[in-house]
């Protein structure tokens, strides 16, 4: 069901054009990559890809997950490509960005759900782009604690990993995921030394004080850095919008982030986790 309220105007972006968007379009079709940027139509194509930058997602186009707020195509992956790692690191390097943000689909049917891919990819970026910093927005690994320690060791200065809503949504949204496994997944990034971010959207129905739990339970669990952005329906297939909210209230929830012990706290109704992420390198923790 299409949601039935109007999009407030705070929501309204740039149109995508300019040369650098050409670049960065050419870019992704030539070395056959896959960005989140298009794959969960995100409203700020025009500013990032305008500013020469987007967000690669590895290990195919085809997730095993169905949040219910995603519209990257649900299924069952086919053979992951070995040579993506390269290509990625190659794209990068043509765009010449400072700091590289990079995601991945779910592979809950791969044993080490894709890990040793993420690994070569953050190798094969740092070779060819030493001075580039890296954030890698990862998946949950279910568990597998083997497969998450080799995704984080490359040597990328930040690891996320969204914990994209409250806990009493998750069977609405995440179905397949669990939030506390998500927290302990966060907890075990920073005891292994890393740069730990996360991001939830907001307007899927959740309760301030939900969200002030959540930022709680993040800190509790060695965060750092936490994104809140508006959620919006991708298509009237998926989770509808419950609420716009008002960039007041993200300015109130920044303010509450901060002082529940965040250390960073983007927060806008365009906000997603690899808004601005360039941000988020140097912000001392
Ligand atoms: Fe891509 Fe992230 Fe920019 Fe959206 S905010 S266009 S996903 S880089
Ligand atoms: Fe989308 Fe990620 Fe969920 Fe897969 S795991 S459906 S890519 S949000």
């Amino acid at each position: 069901k299409k949601s039935k309220i109007r999009k407030p105007d705070w929501l309204r972006v740039k149109l995508p054009v300019g040369e650098e968007y050409a670049k960065v379009r050419k870019l992704v079709d030539n070395y056959k990559l896959h960005t989140i940027c298009e794959s969960g139509n995100c409203p700020n194509m025009g500013e990032c890809w305008g500013a020469g930058t987007a967000t690669f997602m590895i290990l195919g186009n085809v997730c095993t997950r169905s949040c219910t707020f995603c519209a990257v195509a649900t299924g069952r992956p086919p053979e992951y490509d070995e040579e993506e790692p390269k290509r990625v690191a190659e794209a990068i390097k043509l765009m010449g960005v400072k700091h590289a943000v990079i995601t991945s689909v779910n592979r809950d049917e791969l044993k080490d759900r894709g890990a040793e891919i993420w690994y070569q990819t953050v190798i094969e970026t740092k070779k060819l782009s030493p001075e580039t910093t890296i954030e890698t927005l990862i998946p949950d690994v279910k568990g597998n604690w083997d497969a998450l320690y080799r995704m984080i060791e490359g040597g990328q200065e930040v690891v996320s990993h969204n914990v994209e809503t409250v806990e009493s949504l998750y069977r609405r949204v995440r179905p397949q995921a669990k939030y506390a496994r998500s927290l302990e997944q966060i907890k075990l990034t920073k005891e292994a030394g890393k740069r730990t971010k996360s991001g939830i959207m907001l307007g899927v129905g959740e309760k301030p004080e939900e969200v002030h739990k959540a930022m709680d339970d993040l800190v509790a669990n060695g965060l750092d850095i936490l994104t809140l952005g508006q959620y919006l329906q991708p298509t009237k297939m998926h989770l509808e919008v419950a609420e716009f909210i008002h960039p007041d209230q993200f300015d109130a929830y920044r303010e509450e982030g901060l002082k529940r012990g965040l250390k960073y706290v983007e927060s806008g109704p365009l906000v997603r986790s690899s808004y601005h992420a360039e941000r988020h390198v140097n912000v001392p923790i």
